[in-house]
């Protein structure tokens, strides 16, 4: 398992893993996202921030993803998606 600095991000890895556990998969941050620009679903995308190979597609979304927030007021149950992406990036650059 490949370990991420916490310090670099602003939610530690057992936040966001608690965070994705809390997520009801209604796609809402997703569909306000400007940056999505191919399918993607919530599922592959909350698997794949935390665990196991990142594919073609969750890696783009994650290297376009550019910190706006635009993701988080529309989320019903007050998660932080832009923190979920900020820990996929550094994941997925620790990957590379
Ligand atoms: S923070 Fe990233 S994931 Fe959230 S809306 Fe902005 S670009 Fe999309
Ligand atoms: S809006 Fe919130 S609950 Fe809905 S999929 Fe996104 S993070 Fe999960």
């Amino acid at each position: 398992m490949v370990k991420v600095n916490p310090v670099l991000l602003h939610k530690t890895g057992s936040q966001v893993r608690q965070e994705i556990r809390a997520c009801i998969g209604c796609s809402e941050c997703i569909q306000a996202c400007p940056a999505v620009a191919e399918p993607i679903t919530i599922d592959m995308l909350n698997r794949e921030t935390v665990s196991g190979e990142i594919s073609g597609p969750v890696a783009r979304f994650a290297r376009s993803c550019y910190q706006c927030g635009a993701c988080v007021p529309p989320c019903p149950v007050g998660l932080h998606r832009e923190a979920m992406m900020m820990w996929l990036k550094v994941r997925l650059l620790s990957t590379e």
